[in-house]
């Protein structure tokens, strides 16, 4: 089962609500994302897919994804695609860091194992938990009055958790967060995320003024020290993010009571194989768990659904089904969200089947 060729594919997802906006004036109307075929000389092919959050959300970018794949890629070839520690460990080797570039090919191997044993991914992860799991909604960035309006909306459509977008004027994200409390109904959960936003003061001003609401608050700055300053001050409940991306700040995350639920990313770990070492490690240190990705459609969707529904219900916060934020499916076979919730597929691998004529064109091919 050894890897003969990989390619890669761009495909464009336009967003439904036409942009999604984020601290410090960030938006992105159209998501670059690449779609990785990794194919093994006995003809099983597996896929993968990642897609930064635009170039100015963690050390990554579309097409560093396929610069990446362009310099990782032909140290890969011959490799067997099943044997995926040792795999990493050859990724690892052959590009120093970058591991959203990584995730893709790791996420490609995933689904050839799956495909391999007949299994789907979720069970080679650990084991399925009940039917479904649950998911947020994230709210771009925007009025209170408009935040307001998409909670209900979203609301309708089943969503019970709900993270807006702050980090923007201190005065006007407090008016955010007090406005949507106002609305929310017993059983949901509310989350703050300023995705790096704020400076220390203004995050500690922030905190004491909603402090009387059930809110938590997610990465207020953009330093682990600065956030962890502004949790030592904070009686919310307390999430990071962007800060936590590798085992070791993890660990110092436990020593330091920094947080109290951690957002993981696949593609900020670098791909399943390493972020279902950290899920693992976080449910044996009693941290709950976000479990998604930076963005992406079908694909990616479909790994952070098997990724969600092999993990404890108690230990998962919330996942995503980031395939119904935007308008082009480039899958059959992904997940759909339903009254709020999702689940993993029970077909072999992935579960998902590309369609080519959405993937078009190969922009890489190694062999
Ligand atoms: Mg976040």
């Amino acid at each position: 089962m050894r890897i003969s060729k990989i390619t890669a594919y761009r495909v464009d997802l336009p967003l439904c609500e036409k942009s999604y906006k984020w601290s410090g004036g960030k938006s992105v109307e159209v998501f670059d994302s690449t779609l990785v075929a990794v194919e093994t000389d006995t003809g099983l092919v597996g896929y993968g897919e990642v897609c930064p959050l635009g170039p100015f959300y963690l050390p990554a970018y579309a097409e560093g994804v396929r610069a990446g794949l362009r310099e990782l890629g032909p140290h890969l070839i011959g490799e067997h695609a099943c044997q995926l520690n040792k795999l990493n460990r050859r990724m690892d080797s052959a590009l120093k860091g970058h591991p959203y570039v990584k995730s893709a090919v790791d996420m490609a191997c995933w689904d050839i194992l799956g495909k391999a044993t007949s299994l789907p991914v979720c069970d080679l992860l650990g084991g399925r938990y009940g039917d479904d799991f649950l998911l947020y909604r994230a709210i771009s960035q925007d009025t209170p009055e408009r935040m307001v309006a998409m909670v209900k909306s979203y609301r309708a459509e089943g969503y019970r958790r709900f993270q807006l977008k702050v980090g923007g004027d201190p005065d006007e994200d407090i008016e955010r967060i007090r406005s949507v409390a106002a609305i929310l109904c017993p059983g949901d959960r509310l989350v703050a995320d300023a995705n790096t936003g704020w400076v220390q003061h203004e995050a500690v001003r922030v905190a004491r003024a909603v402090k009387d609401i059930d809110v938590y608050m997610e990465q207020p700055c953009l330093t682990y020290d600065e956030c962890l300053a502004v949790r030592r001050q904070c009686s919310l409940p307390f999430i990071l993010d962007e800060s936590i991306d590798d085992l070791s700040v993890l660990l110092r995350a436990r020593s330091d009571m920094v947080m109290d639920v951690v957002n993981l990313k696949i593609s900020k770990l670098g791909g399943l194989t390493k972020i279902r070492q950290a899920r693992d490690l976080c449910i044996s240190m009693g941290f709950a768990m976000t479990l998604e990705d930076s963005w992406g459609g079908d694909i990616t969707t479909a790994a952070i659904a098997h990724l969600a529904h092999s993990t404890p219900p108690e230990f998962l916060f919330s996942s995503t089904d980031f395939n119904s934020y935007v308008t082009v499916s480039h899958c059959e076979g992904a997940p759909q969200r339903l009254n709020g919730r999702m689940s993993a597929s029970t077909r072999p691998g992935l579960g998902i089947e590309p369609k080519m004529d959405v993937l078009g064109k190969p922009v890489l091919e190694i062999s």
